[in-house]
């Protein structure tokens, strides 16, 4: 390189690297894997403009003496880079103990799933059936497998469950009046709200009863001539408590049958095994939605359920027969890679092994001592491979973890959690080195306090976890 470029008294801007001299340097070659060579010259390019400017500004303040241009230069490029990768997607460590967590993927998914996933990744049989080599049914195994696990008599499946609802809606009461109680006009969070999508599916809002209580006799004296789906939906992320009243669904679905209606449930997370005993009693159970009577059901596959990203639509077999023929469901249906992880996931279930294939499931049911153990056993590494002198303190505490992903709200199962405290650096500045950290990690902070909880940590990650604290020490 340039031996020239810490000279004084000469123009700074000369000095600066060429496009391939740049491209030659370390800082470049890091990112070349990344870029390949077109976009890493021109990110060169915007490095040395840059820098031109920057040193331009520079001497008119009479600033730019004894500038490094080739190290400027890299650091230009290194930013320039960083900033243009920043949003890329990439793992991550979830340590803030909401298993759901919307913003860093909801549900990690089952081994198996993965493996399905990759699998499908080639050439795969999603449309074709192997025993006549015709056409087959798209996505007809993980129907099949839903129906078998629900009860249901078929099921379609559509990209997320505001798809579902959207489609059900459209396909089934367009034009017509949906009922639906003032207590369940919710918003679900990233503007799925009921009001906007009954709006926007060409249905028509009627609203029933109160916010607080609500009766099957408002529902029936609600019903007129141009009602056409009583609509339930389940209020996923807030709970109203008190003085509260709401018919059952098994109520509901007798009220539309008797006049001729159909009964549509959004149940959101919606559970395939009874979660009850984790306190998640709350949560529609799919089958029982549909003993009930429940005509139609959505829910999504990543939430409770475990699975990759989808909207799952449960029922009977003629609406659902409308649903598939609509051409808004081509513009919906999911992907040959979400019916591979679907299968995957929901063969789990069809197994009983899902408590402890599905990583939602398993750390829905993790106990608060077995997250003790886990904890102290966690601790005892760090002072095994640390010194105890050292800048970082772990510590553990009692707290509560969070189901998250919009799902029973108030639900906090206990917990263990580690408390990291650092000699030199407050729980803000700790948490942004652990998101820089070469795999980001994401704690929670409290009272001031940044907080690991270990029930939304895989054991796998336990070694990455520790090495990234242990960055910490020096
Ligand atoms: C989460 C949720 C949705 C949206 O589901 P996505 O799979 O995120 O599209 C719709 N309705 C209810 C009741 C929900 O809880």
């Amino acid at each position: 390189m340039n031996d020239a470029a810490v000279r004084t008294n000469i123009d700074p801007r000369r000095e600066l690297p060429s496009v391939d001299e740049l491209l030659r340097s370390a800082a470049a070659r890091s990112w070349g894997m990344l870029t390949g060579e077109r976009m890493l010259a021109d990110l060169c390019r915007r490095s040395i403009d840059e820098c031109r400017a920057e040193l331009t500004s520079k001497m008119a303040n009479g600033l730019a003496e004894s500038i490094d241009t080739n190290e400027l230069a890299e650091e230009k490029l290194n930013t320039i880079a960083r900033t243009f990768f920043a949003p890329k997607q990439t793992r991550v460590i979830n340590a803030t103990g909401v298993v759901v967590h919307t913003n860093l993927g909801r549900a990690p998914l089952s081994e198996a799933a993965k493996a399905a996933m990759v699998e499908a990744a080639g050439y795969a049989t999603v449309e074709m059936s192997i025993g006549d080599g015709k056409r087959g049914r798209r996505g007809g195994f993980a129907e099949d497998l839903i129906c078998e696990l629900t009860g249901a008599e078929a099921a379609v499946i559509v990209n997320n469950c505001a798809a579902a609802a959207f489609l059900v809606l459209s396909v089934l009461a367009t034009d017509r009046e949906v009922l639906v109680s003032r207590g369940e006009l919710v918003e679900i969070g990233g503007d799925f709200r009921v009001p906007d999508v009954l709006g926007r599916s060409g249905a028509y809002l009627k609203e029933v009863g109160t916010t607080n209580r609500t009766k099957i006799s408002d529902y029936a004296s609600a019903i007129g001539e141009n009602t056409g789906l009583i609509l339930r939906v389940h209020p996923s992320n807030y709970k109203i408590i008190g003085f509260t009243a709401t018919p059952s669904n098994a109520e509901l679905a007798e009220l539309a049958h008797e006049k001729g209606l159909a009964f549509f449930e959004d149940a959101g997370s919606g559970a395939l095994v009874d979660l009850s005993q984790y306190g998640l009693g709350d949560e529609p159970l799919i089958s029982r939605s549909i003993e009930d009577g429940a005509d139609i059901v959505s829910f999504s596959g990543d939430k409770l359920l475990g699975g990759p990203q989808s909207g799952l639509i449960v029922g009977r077999k003629e609406l659902i027969v409308k649903i598939r023929r609509h051409p808004l469901f081509r513009a919906l249906r999911a992907s040959k890679l979400i019916y591979a992880g679907l299968e995957a996931t929901l063969g789990a279930y069809l197994r009983e092994t899902a408590f402890t294939e599905i990583p939602v499931l398993r750390m829905i049911a993790a106990s608060s001592d077995e997250i003790y153990e886990r904890s102290a056993r966690f601790l005892k590494s760090f002072y095994g491979k640390i010194a105890s002198s050292s800048k970082v303190e772990l510590k553990l505490i009692e707290g509560v973890s969070v189901i998250g992903g919009g799902s029973a709200p108030g639900v906090q199962p206990a917990t263990h959690l580690v408390s990291v405290d650092h000699a030199e650096l407050t729980a803000d500045e700790l948490a942004a080195k652990f998101r820089s950290n070469r795999i980001a990690v994401f704690g929670r902070i409290e009272n001031d306090r940044f907080l690991i909880d270990l029930r939304t940590v895989s054991e796998n990650e336990e070694g990455e976890l520790l090495d990234a604290i242990s960055q910490l020490t020096f």
